[in-house]
């Protein structure tokens, strides 16, 4: 152990931070990001990505690595999604351990020393777990919940709940997630499906320090049946089962009907029945191709191959270098 520590505080250390339109936040986030890094033995790099930004980010950025050495900066061609631009930092990153963090501020950097030492002392994934969720709304802390909830039961690696993409991961992690070869990337089940030995910090978090959150409403309910769809096939499954119990139940009314008829003769009402019975089972049908869409959607997108991300350019030491 003793041994384990010594040699591990020289090792570098990536920060891997995803840059959406947050002009507001890059020197905010490096005044407060850098002190912590310097103060810790190691050596670091942080790789910025620029997902495409609309506003003055990556200038800002230009500026801030013309301070600090250590930035790289992964310019993206367009916007391709927080998941592609962690991938993107990932892909990136030469440390040792590589800790991704939102640049809003709602990680909190001086949480990174503390990850550190837990990663010196053996753990080989340490998370960084709320303590509450008070700095969300209602709604999405309460749809949060129902997400965890729903995708915890279906799928074969659960999400440790109240956990973000803020983390620390070793090399090997890193290369068991790089080397998985699918396009569309749920970040957060992907971190799951590997393992890896896991030791949990807690913190509280924070209120974004300025400009908007990125992920409401309709975002956020895509992203819930991305991570879904990814990883279970369970809503496929279901009209299995579906099916058999609607079959049987139709089984036995026929059986009623046909043993009704041969008893008392026929009797031609039953509107009522055959409209209900068609309209529902319609609608039931329906919702089964839907589920059915879904799946095949993301067959074709897989089958397509195209990279995650496209890289306009990198620039390292203040210099522009080639990818
Ligand atoms: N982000 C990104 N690409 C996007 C959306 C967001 O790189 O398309 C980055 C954003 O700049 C921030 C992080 O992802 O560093 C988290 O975003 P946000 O704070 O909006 O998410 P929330 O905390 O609300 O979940
Ligand atoms: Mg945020």
């Amino acid at each position: 152990m003793e041994h384990h520590e010594r040699t591990k505080s020289h090792e570098m250390i990536s920060i891997a931070c995803p840059f959406f339109n947050e002009e507001k936040l890059v020197d905010k986030f490096f005044t407060r990001l850098i002190p912590v890094l310097n103060a810790i033995k190691n050596p670091f790099e942080v790789i910025c990505v620029n997902d495409g930004s609309t506003d003055l980010t990556l200038m800002k950025l230009m500026e801030q690595s013309k301070i600090h050495k250590q930035l790289v900066i992964i310019d993206l061609s367009r916007n391709f999604g927080k998941e592609a631009a962690l991938t993107a930092a990932l892909d990136y990153a030469s440390g040792s351990a590589v800790i991704p963090i939102d640049v809003d501020l709602q990680d909190p950097p001086e949480l990174i020393p503390k990850m550190i030492e837990v990663w010196c002392g053996g753990a080989e994934v340490v998370l960084a777990r709320r303590r509450d969720r008070r700095s969300d709304t209602w709604a999405k802390r309460s749809s949060a919940l129902m997400f965890y909830r729903i995708h915890n039961m279906l799928s074969e690696s659960p999400i440790p709940e109240n956990v973000g993409d803020f983390r620390l991961m070793d090399r090997k992690v890193v290369e068991a997630i790089k080397d998985l070869p699918e396009s569309r990337r749920f970040m957060k089940g992907i971190f799951a499906w590997v393992g890896f030995k896991t030791e949990i910090i807690e913190y509280t978090r924070d209120e974004r320090v300025a400009g908007e959150s990125k992920f409401n409403g309709w975002r956020l309910w895509n992203f819930a049946l991305e991570g879904i769809t990814s990883f279970s096939t369970a809503p496929l499954r279901v009209w299995l089962y579906l099916g058999i119990i609607v079959a049987s139940i139709s089984m036995s009314y026929a059986l009623i009907i046909a043993f009704k008829t041969i008893i008392f003769g026929i009797k031609v009402p039953g509107y009522a029945s055959l409209i209900v019975s068609t309209l529902f089972l319609g609608g039931i049908q329906l919702v089964g191709i839907g589920v059915l869409g879904e799946y095949i959607g993301r067959i074709y997108l897989e089958s397509k191959r195209r990279p995650k991300y496209i890289v306009r350019e990198v620039h390292a030491n203040g210099r522009l270098e080639n990818k």
